[in-house]
């Protein structure tokens, strides 16, 4: 293991199928599932002993219990609507949780329990909701979601590792089960940057599993003139079939399909012996292809470029195993476009470069990541405020929006005849005055020669790195008497904490599960039962609620309100403080009534703020 404290993954939570990876010396490297499973599939099941399971268990039962099982979850992303998976309902964020908790439990199982961040990828067309949902379901996972990436990008990432001496334009085509994405990366001198994306999170191999599927439907109904579309068993193992045809028309040119029974019509059952080329699969998802082809041409207008400004296609994504995806790439570029990296990895190992990359264990990788500091971090300072000379003003060292990693030095001067000490104090934000802004940390430099005649230069250092880790040095410019703080995670401290809050909160809940366990010797799936819990108790019914249940709700908001803090601006960072207090002190009062006012007022705050956020 490397030398960092805290693991850090990168995830692709995919709609059909998703996996996670690390770094291992210096390399991408997939983290498979105790089983020995590297892509899992993303669907997820409560069954009938009322437990949660991933995977493909779920998938296997999809057929069996329809209504049990819940596929294709990321493309309700974003959305409130609830999804129906036995009997209850769930958010879409919540549903994705399970999935990426699963994959926590792999990594868990690599680096022992304990936090762990990770880098999600999302499509590039995934609008700020389904982004903000995607990374609520990390943190429901009990992730520290560091960041929220690109999946093209991701894919650039784990192709560009290898290949760093060059500059060129990559064009990234990724076909998977849900959603299409195509973006042209350029990659100069490591530096990775998106030109431009086009797709269309509504077109994948699901929409040719359902042409074909319809094919065969419609054999049914003119050979039988019933429709199987309409049992739902039956549609279902129809979509299973045509998924199994479709893979195997990958890499033969005709299959023989044998289906006895699919449905019953007249107590007698329903079957479907027919055979489908290749060509003829085609045919059914030709004009699908062309669209993607149609993007293709889209992504390059918008970047301005030709198809022989591309150096290098990168097909991602189970479905671009189909040869007539590679065909119609190799005609529209008149190249072969490269396959050297596993299509259904690439995005979670590169998602783990991003990681990597992130937690300063790729620095000799020659590959730059660049981040901006969203807060200006700087010290309070005696100095100019609308006119009056005054203490408390804040002087930004390192402003909001400086690429980092930066090191910034300023000169100051002591403020007082003969000061032989210099207190620095540190804050983040963009008010004037440091009482408006927020408070990291400070220090103090002592032995400064006293002057009575003229101030003390003192010099200030700010070096920040990607890491978000602050680490400021005061130096006496006569002595070169020094003193330095180190702030970690400066500007995601508060929610740090309550991720601590959080991630103890839910290992006491399986702590407690494991207990019972051992007790009542129940079998090992009790901790996915009080995770189902803490989802279904979004949902309780008003009319219960219990000063227990309502406290409970309290601090799960204060939770979300620290969450969201990180990254709004200084005005809304300021409300939220205040409807934190409101929700402390509410909480403190025990009066129901006003305790469910407040978490109302609070969540609809919330959700406003949510919203007008960038
Ligand atoms: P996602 O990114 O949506 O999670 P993946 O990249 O894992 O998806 O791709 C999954 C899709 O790839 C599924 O629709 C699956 O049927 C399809 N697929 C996988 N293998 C093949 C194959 N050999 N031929 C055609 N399609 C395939
Ligand atoms: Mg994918």
């Amino acid at each position: 293991m490397t030398s960092y404290a805290r693991p850090i993954v990168g995830i692709d939570l995919g709609t059909t199928n998703s996996a996670v990876a690390y770094i291992n010396n210096g390399k991408p490297e997939i983290i498979p599932s105790p089983q020995g499973q590297r892509i899992i599939p993303s669907v997820v099941m409560i069954g009938l002993d009322g437990k949660v399971h991933v995977g493909e268990t779920a998938r296997a039962a999809q057929i069996a219990m329809p209504d049990r099982v819940v596929a294709a979850v990321k493309r309700k992303m974003g959305s409130t609507e609830p999804v129906t998976m036995a009997g209850q309902q769930f958010l879409p964020q919540e549903i994705s949780a399970m999935i990426l908790r699963e994959l926590k439990s792999y990594v868990d199982a690599k680096f022992g329990p304990g936090e762990k961040e990770a880098v999600i990828t999302v499509p590039a067309y995934f609008t700020d909701e389904q982004r903000r949902a995607t990374k609520q379901a990390g943190e429901l996972a009990g992730f520290i979601v560091e960041r929220i990436i690109n999946e093209p990008t991701a894919a650039a990432m784990a192709f560009g590792l290898e290949r760093l001496e060059e500059d060129k334009h990559i064009l990234v085509y990724d076909l998977g089960g849900g959603t299409f994405d195509v973006s042209i990366v350029e990659m100069m001198s490591g530096i990775l940057e998106v030109k431009a994306s086009a797709g269309n999170n509504h077109l994948g191999g699901e929409d040719f599993d359902w042409r074909l599927a319809e094919w065969l439907a419609d054999k049914i109904r003119k050979a039988h003139g019933v429709n199987p579309m309409k049992d739902l068993r039956a549609k279902s193992l129809l979509k299973e079939q045509a998924e199994r045809i479709k893979k195997e028309l990958s890499t033969v040119d005709k299959v023989e399909i044998h289906l006895p029974l699919v449905t019953m019509k007249d107590d007698q059952p329903v079957g479907l012996s027919t055979t489908i080329t290749r060509r003829e699969f085609v045919a059914l998802i030709d004009d699908l292809l062309a669209e993607t082809i149609d993007c293709v041409r889209q992504v390059l207008a918008d970047a301005g470029l030709t198809p022989g400004d591309i150096h290098d296609v990168l097909l991602v994504g189970g479905s671009t195993r189909i040869p007539r995806v590679r065909e119609l790439i190799t005609e529209f570029f008149k190249k072969e476009p490269r396959c050297d990296i596993h299509p259904d990895e690439a995005v979670a190992l590169g998602a783990a470069v991003q990681a990597g990359l992130k937690a300063g264990i790729l620095a000799d990788s020659g590959m730059v990541v660049t981040d901006v500091a969203p807060f200006s971090l700087g010290i309070a300072v005696v100095g100019n405020y609308n006119g009056e000379e005054r203490s408390g003003v804040f002087h930004a060292i390192i402003p909001r929006n400086t690429t980092v990693p930066v090191t910034r030095t300023h000169r100051f001067y002591t403020a007082a005849p003969g000061q032989t000490e210099a207190e620095i104090e540190i804050y983040q934000g963009e008010h004037k005055l440091v009482k408006h802004n927020h408070f990291l940390g400070k220090f103090r430099l002592k032995g400064i020669p006293p002057n009575w005649e003229e101030s003390q230069p003192i010099d200030v250092t700010y070096r920040y790195n990607l890491n978000g880790i602050l680490e400021v040095t005061a130096k006496c410019v006569a002595n070169s008497k020094e003193a330095s703080l180190t702030v970690h995670d400066a500007l995601q401290r508060d929610s740090e904490e309550a991720f601590r809050q959080s991630l103890d909160k839910l290992q006491a809940l399986y702590d407690q599960a494991t207990a019972a366990e051992n007790e009542t010797g129940a079998d090992d799936n009790e901790d996915d039962e009080d995770f189902d819990d803490l989802v279904q108790e979004l949902y309780d019914d008003p009319a219960e609620y219990t000063y227990d249940k309502l406290h409970h709700q309290i601090k799960r908001l204060l939770l979300r309100v620290q969450v969201f803090s990180r990254d709004c601006d200084e005005l809304t960072k300021r409300k939220l403080k205040k409807l934190e207090e409101k929700l402390v002190q509410t909480d403190a009062s025990g009066d129901l009534e006003a305790m469910q006012q407040v978490i109302d007022e609070v969540t609809d705050a919330l959700i406003e703020f949510e919203l007008r956020e960038e």
